[in-house]
């Protein structure tokens, strides 16, 4: 993002205008927590604020301030539409490529207003006039704190804005222990604390809201982990039938994926959980160091991310895309050995 940029927008939100934010489908913390955070900051700008998510997200995020207000596209289309149809400015955050946004896509590539993009992974599409990416970055959460700074106003930053930005930096960076945490992560935090976050309450919004029968999925997870100790990686899979057993709901299975990593000389993690009712296999990649899976979910399970941490999916059987996946090791010998 150029200084011109920058000049730019700050004349674009000298007055009021019609704006809706995106997050990418499925959103996770930091999608949910960036929208949310440059939702609560724009709003107090005055501006008409709305937030599209293509899709439903999960329960452990559903009492961040604003939350309430969000429209899933997939079940309140027409409305959905409208907005984005009317729209003046179109933020599109924590994803690069409009594919990302599932059934909003057609409306968003029509769509008139000018689309800025804040985003922290890898290989930008060109969709927007105006793009802020920085795969350095620990989460988009961050981003939107550091746009706040170059729009000169930080001291804007009140509580919801502090609170929403904490939980997407929080789970973004596996609670700060992640490599992309960075003395500035720290630095953005403090200055949410002192703003208003809760950072024990948080924490605890976020991660001690299991219920029983998701505890129980866990451990039938971690019942199916294996290790294959050549390749120094581990995978879990989980099949239908096991997500029925213990009540699976969206984002039930959030963070499973790094257990396989916790072991010792495990590199390489994956997750593979079947959805029969969609035909897919969604798979979730972890690494440690240079082992690169945001390449590796590109180039054979039709997906993306980052450098450590991505995701894609797979139209084999669950037993056929493990097959796949073993297969695929040895062409990393290098890397994994
Ligand atoms: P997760 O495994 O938690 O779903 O996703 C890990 C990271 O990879 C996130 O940053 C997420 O946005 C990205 N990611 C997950 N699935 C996909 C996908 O299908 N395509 C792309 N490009 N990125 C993905
Ligand atoms: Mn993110």
């Amino acid at each position: 993002m150029t200084n011109n940029d920058i000049k730019e927008i700050k004349q674009l939100l000298e007055t009021p205008k019609r704006i809706i934010i995106v997050p990418h489908k499925n959103p996770d913390g930091d999608a949910i927590g960036s929208i949310l955070g440059l939702f609560h900051y724009l709003k107090s700008k005055g501006h008409d604020v709305v937030v599209i998510a293509p899709n439903d997200y999960p329960d452990f995020l559903k009492w961040i301030p604003g939350e309430d207000t969000i429209i899933r596209h997939e079940s309140d289309t027409v409305k959905a539409n409208a907005f984005i149809d009317t729209a003046e400015l179109i933020f599109t955050l924590d994803f690069n490529s409009l594919n990302r946004t599932g059934s909003m896509e057609p409306n968003l590539v029509a769509a008139k207003g000018i689309k800025i993009m804040i985003d922290h992974h890898q290989q930008p599409k060109e969709y927007a006039k105006y793009v802020y990416s920085d795969i350095s970055m620990c989460s988009t959460s961050e981003m939107v704190y550091h746009f706040i700074e170059m729009l000169d106003d930080v001291k804007a930053i009140n509580k919801d804005i502090a609170t929403s930005l904490y939980v997407g930096i929080m789970t973004d960076t596996g609670s700060f222990s992640f490599n992309s945490t960075t003395s500035t992560t720290h630095r953005v935090v403090a200055d949410l604390i002192d703003k208003g976050a809760n950072n024990a309450q948080i924490h605890s919004n976020v991660y001690d809201t299991n219920t029983f029968s998701r505890t129980q999925l866990l451990g039938c997870a971690l019942n199916n982990l294996k290790v294959i100790p050549e390749y120094k990686t581990a995978y879990i899979s989980l099949t239908q039938d096991e997500l029925n057993t213990f009540n699976f709901k969206k984002g039930d299975t959030e963070g499973v994926v790094n257990y396989g990593l916790s072991i010792e000389n495990v590199v390489f993690a994956a997750i593979f959980i079947e959805h029969k009712k969609e035909g897919v296999v969604k798979i979730s990649l972890r690494s440690k160091g240079d082992f690169d899976v945001n390449d590796f979910a590109r180039n054979h399970f039709n997906g993306g991310g980052h450098l450590n941490a991505a995701g894609g999916r797979s139209e084999l059987s669950l037993k056929d895309t493990l097959e796949k996946f073993i297969s695929l090791l040895p062409n990393y010998s290098k890397d994994l050995k």
